[in-house]
């Protein structure tokens, strides 16, 4: 089986599997004052401390939690809250091309009487070819009474990464604060909180190289969010539950093979650009999304005539796992809606499909991919 799904769960890594395997012989609580206790606590500590190098914080900024959902839950709501309770601003601007854990967090506050706007992915290239990322001057054109901005690093559909600088620069002047979903981007491309200027950020370790389950928040220093889970009190009252330390512990493994493997980024970057331009060669193909702001490892394409959903069946059958736009929508049978914001019409956003690399494939491998997509669109035409 060729696997080029790694937008929806990165293959464990090596070090993530070591650590996994001597954390979990390791008994003990991270929150008990004994010998043991005092062990897990150091794994989870010098864990937090290898996240945080890879966003580039502090480790008392990391927040442990169950994934990319829940710190996305724990920012939009807790954003939310502290924007309207501390800093007296309650209006949300997010983007319409924010994962689902964002914008049903959003849409959820918004039920109950929340002021949201939502900025599409208007930015077109100089052929008007939809690039997939938002304008910084639309969010300017909403930042009015704005609390909290949420705008994703890169888009988990596309791979499209988004102009957070400019946007969080915006925010900050108009005296908002901003969350930044980086679950795609985390591992994949260098990742700087202080760089890009925002106050919270979402990362997941299934789509780094940990198993699933773990994933934390960034939290600025000096920003104090209400808990969304209620309990023990545990990573300084923001996130109640006992810590999975074996998980965690992996997690942070992981965080550090990806910094270190962050010098390979040029070539799955190159080798995707072989597969774009070797299947941009089909009759009827069209790449979604700009090929300038993008993600090393993530390509989005659509075939005239070839549904997505069939063409991901066909190569599921014939050994090769791609996805149409994200793995959370695959199956629904409805067209990306990240597509649709960008301006494409429904055939093209129904047709789109997600190849999705990284540093472990092999040149092999994308041969056969391009090979087997090939032969699938062709089975598919002459049907
Ligand atoms: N945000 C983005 C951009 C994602 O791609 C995903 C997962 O696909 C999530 C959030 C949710 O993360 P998790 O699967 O860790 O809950």
């Amino acid at each position: 089986m060729i696997y080029a799904d790694w937008a929806a769960d990165a293959p464990v890594c090596e070090s993530a599997r070591e650590e996994l395997m001597r954390c979990m012989s390791i008994p003990g609580n991270p929150s008990s004052v004994h010998a043991a206790g005092m062990a897990a606590r150091e794994v989870t500590e010098s864990a937090r401390a290898k996240v945080a190098r890879l966003i580039g914080c502090d480790a008392d900024e990391v927040y442990f939690t169950s994934g990319g959902t829940e710190a996305d839950n724990l920012a939009v709501i807790g954003g939310y809250e502290y924007a309207k309770n501390v800093l007296g601003r309650e209006a949300i601007v997010t983007s319409a091309i924010e994962h689902a854990a964002v914008l049903n967090t959003v849409r959820y506050l918004e039920a109950r009487g929340a002021d949201v706007r939502y900025v599409a992915a208007s930015e077109r290239d100089s052929s008007g070819e939809p690039t997939g990322r938002v304008s910084a001057d639309d969010f300017e054109r909403v930042l009015d009474g704005a609390g909290v901005v949420c705008l994703m690093h890169a888009n988990n559909e596309t791979g499209t990464v988004q102009p957070i600088r400019e946007v969080t620069s915006l925010a900050r002047s108009a005296g908002a604060i901003v969350f930044c979903d980086a679950v795609q981007a985390a591992g994949h491309v260098k990742l700087d909180v202080r760089e890009l200027g925002v106050d919270m950020l979402a990362i997941s370790g299934h789509k780094l190289g940990s198993p699933g389950g773990i994933g934390a928040l960034y939290v600025r220093r000096g920003i104090t969010l209400p808990p969304i889970l209620h309990g023990g009190g545990q990573e300084r009252g923001l996130r109640s539950g006992t810590l999975p330390v074996a998980l965690i512990a992996s997690f942070g493994a992981a965080c550090a093979e990806a910094e270190e493997s962050l010098t390979s980024e040029s070539a799955v970057r190159e080798l995707r650009d072989r597969i774009a331009a070797e299947l941009s060669r089909v009759d009827g193909a069209h790449l979604n999304g700009s090929r300038e702001y993008a993600l090393p490892g993530t390509l989005n394409v659509s075939f005239d005539g070839v549904g997505g959903e069939e063409l991901v069946n066909l190569c599921s059958l014939r050994g090769l796992c791609i996805s149409t736009g994200s793995a959370c929508h695959s199956g629904m049978g409805v067209p990306s809606a990240v597509l649709v914001s960008m301006g494409f019409d429904e055939a093209r956003a129904e047709g789109a499909v997600r190849i999705s690399i990284g540093r472990g494939t092999t040149e092999d491998e994308a041969r056969e991919i391009m090979r087997i997509v090939r032969e699938s669109i062709e089975l598919i035409r002459e049907v």
